[in-house]
């Protein structure tokens, strides 16, 4: 018999040290873990949104015509968003979450060798997908209020394997906005600068109003957290329409399948609804900060989002966790570097704040 090859043998040797992306587990395996019914288990992990999406929703994914291809073209879609927003559809695209939209763009700048720009902590899709690329990141660590440091970007900026910049604001997993003046200085140089908003609807200013005005800015936005569609994956990027048409060209063509469309456009519709709510959980955060300042040895972070980022007693990290995973409690733990002695917390139900400060205060008298 003629010698096989090995599977791997022609894969891009960059791919063969790719590190997964560190994904969050669903409710069923954490409830398994606990040893408790999926139904308890406090689920504070992935910052999604404990009201759902809006009601409007589910009668828009029954009159789906499932054997047809979803609209390549995102028509629909694109003319729900631009009358969201307020820029023309030209300037749209509509990805598979907006972590298809960060794929989609790097795909399209990134040769391999080449360098992302990203203000670490922060969220690790940035460098997974520059890793997939065959690209780098080059950190530049946020300060100890976790605040960008421009200074230090745009030199780094200034190499010329350097295509993009990238900024969630609000941070993930600080929680705190970059200043509108931070982001106009990095979009005055040389790179595609990319500024996540997946966060914005909990209180953050906007940049979509300068898109117009910068052809290297993009927006990206999501219905993962305000719009309560984390698991029918829809987001969307704001951009010059001459790079949106260039990614309408370069993605798959039917990357938003009719399901994702269908609750994009009955969202939007109700606004008023998704709004009400984050309103809720902005106050829900008010009243979790407070109570988390008022447990011994906890500091928390202010927060734009729908999380809370908090120190917990100097290498307690792992031990505070793992007490409340214990108790059917789950939250986001770093086991790495600067993050290793926080917690990040999303912001639930009323009750699902109450059962989190009964944990802790049960786990910090142990
Ligand atoms: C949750 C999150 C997203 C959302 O990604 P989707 O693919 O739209 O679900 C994007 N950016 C940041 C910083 C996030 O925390």
């Amino acid at each position: 018999m003629a010698d096989r090859k090995d599977a791997l043998s022609l894969v891009r040797p960059h791919l063969l040290a790719l590190n997964g992306y560190e994904a969050v587990e669903p409710p069923e395996a954490l409830a398994e873990r606990a040893g408790i019914p999926a139904s308890q288990v406090v689920k504070l992990d992935a910052n999604e949104n404990p009201y759902g999406p809006s009601p409007k929703v589910a009668a828009a994914l029954t009159n789906l015509r499932t054997h047809l291809y979803p609209d390549p073209a995102q028509v629909a879609a694109r003319r729900a968003v631009s009358a969201y927003i307020g820029l023309p559809p030209e300037h749209i695209v509509v990805g598979s979450g907006s972590d298809e939209i960060i794929d989609l763009a790097f795909r399209s700048v990134l040769d391999p060798g080449d360098a992302v720009v990203n203000c670490t902590p922060t969220f690790g899709m940035y460098v997974f997908t520059a890793h997939v690329c065959g690209a780098t990141t080059i950190d530049v660590e946020r300060d100890q209020l976790f605040a960008i440091d421009v200074d230090r970007m745009l030199i780094a900026a200034k190499d010329t394997s350097v295509k993009i910049i990238v900024v969630a604001s609000p941070n993930n997993p600080s929680g705190n906005a970059t200043p509108v003046s931070d982001l106009r200085r990095l979009l005055d140089s040389d790179c595609l600068v990319i500024v996540d908003e997946a966060y914005v609807e909990f209180g953050a200013e906007s940049v979509t109003p300068l898109v117009a005005e910068y052809p290297n800015l993009l927006v990206l936005r999501t219905l993962s957290k305000w719009g309560g569609l984390a698991g029918l994956r829809v987001g969307y990027g704001l951009m010059a329409p001459e790079l949106a048409e260039l990614l309408m060209r370069a993605k798959l063509p039917y990357n938003v399948n009719q399901a994702a469309e269908a609750a994009l456009l009955a969202s939007l519709e109700d606004t008023a609804t998704l709004n009400t709510r984050a309103r809720q959980i902005v106050a829900e955060r008010g009243r979790m900060f407070d109570a988390l300042a008022g447990l011994p040895g906890l500091d928390p972070l202010p927060s734009d989002t729908n999380f809370i980022l908090c120190q917990v007693p100097d290498g307690r990290g792992k031990a505070v966790y793992e007490s409340l995973a214990a108790q059917g409690v789950f939250v986001r733990y770093y086991a790495r570097g600067k993050l290793a002695d926080y917690l990040r917390i999303s912001i639930g139900t009323e009750n699902n704040t109450d059962r989190l400060i009964a944990a802790l205060r049960t786990t910090l008298a142990a």
